[in-house]
């Protein structure tokens, strides 16, 4: 099942190249009430709730995709996680690029950990990325993302995989600089997630996907998942014997090679099979 958030706060099931209307469904979440929730409500219910899910789209009437606007396919996660070098290739690329590593230590991953990413930053696909710092390098980086599913306390990595609810396209957009990762890739927009939600049943093997990213049409990245140093279930071992991992957590696994700047006017496009793609506008 393919999920996605659209126009004013809907919710929707996309099917082809249509989607149907299921927002009915949000009526069974819990009312709002303080202390709000640590994790994505939907998320934690989505086991519960989905026959309902694909009921309602069995008898929504079908809706163009196109002209949507799409918001994250996550409305409220608890922490976006994100995994600094990931691929062998962009470790080497950073490490022969004073442009990338600014004389900061390129640490690797097992070395340097994961890393977290302001909640402020998430946004939608059909969201412009405005380049916050326009005189410093702002780079792309295509990521896929694991969406979590279910609590996930010092999980192992066969395990892992089980608390994974799906998978989104992600755009890591990164401030070249001397700062703590922290903060150049939490500028407001720069943790592009989208197009929709691809349930976890039509991946089960994440580390067969292919992914690419072009700017203006010309290829900058092109990779596989099966290249990641440490695959989604690693990584969810790895965050989880450091914290614990809510519904609707994002973790973000790497870019490969190939990263590279943008300005405005620019247009981004990322594809990852089995996910589908997504046009980001550079202003
Ligand atoms: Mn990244």
């Amino acid at each position: 099942m393919r999920l996605c958030r659209f126009d004013d706060n809907r919710l929707g099931v996309v099917r082809g190249d249509v989607l149907h209307d299921v927002s009915a469904v949000l009526e069974a979440l819990p009312a709002w009430r303080y202390p709000l929730p640590d994790h994505d409500p939907l998320i934690a219910a989505l086991p519960d709730l989905r026959p309902r899910i694909e009921a309602l789209a069995d008898a929504a009437p079908a809706l163009p995709l196109a002209g949507r606007r799409l918001l994250p396919p996550v409305a409220s996660p608890g922490k976006i996680i994100a995994a600094p070098v990931n691929y062998r290739l962009h470790h080497d690329e950073a490490l022969a690029d004073q442009g990338i590593h600014h004389g900061t230590n390129i640490l690797p991953i097992d070395k340097a950990g994961l890393f977290l990413k302001a909640n402020s930053s998430l946004a939608g696909a059909s969201e412009p990325v405005t380049l916050r710092f326009p005189e410093a390098r702002n780079d792309h980086e295509i990521e896929l993302v694991a969406v979590i599913g279910r609590r996930a306390d010092r999980v192992s990595r066969a395990a892992a995989l089980d608390h994974v609810a799906g998978y989104c396209i992600g755009l890591d957009m990164t401030v070249r600089g001397t700062e703590e990762r922290s903060m150049r890739k939490s500028c407001d927009g720069y943790s592009v997630l989208g197009p929709c939600m691809v349930t976890a049943d039509e991946i089960p093997d994440p580390s067969t996907l292919e992914m690419e990213l072009r700017v203006n049409g010309e290829l900058r990245q092109k990779a596989r998942t099966a290249d990641l140093l440490r695959d989604v279930a690693a990584l969810i071992e790895r965050a989880s014997s450091f914290y614990t991992l809510m519904p609707g957590d994002l973790l973000f696994t790497g870019t490969p090679e190939g990263v590279g700047p943008v300005r405005p006017g620019d247009v981004m496009r990322a594809a990852i099979s089995g996910i589908g793609a997504m046009e980001i506008i550079v202003c």
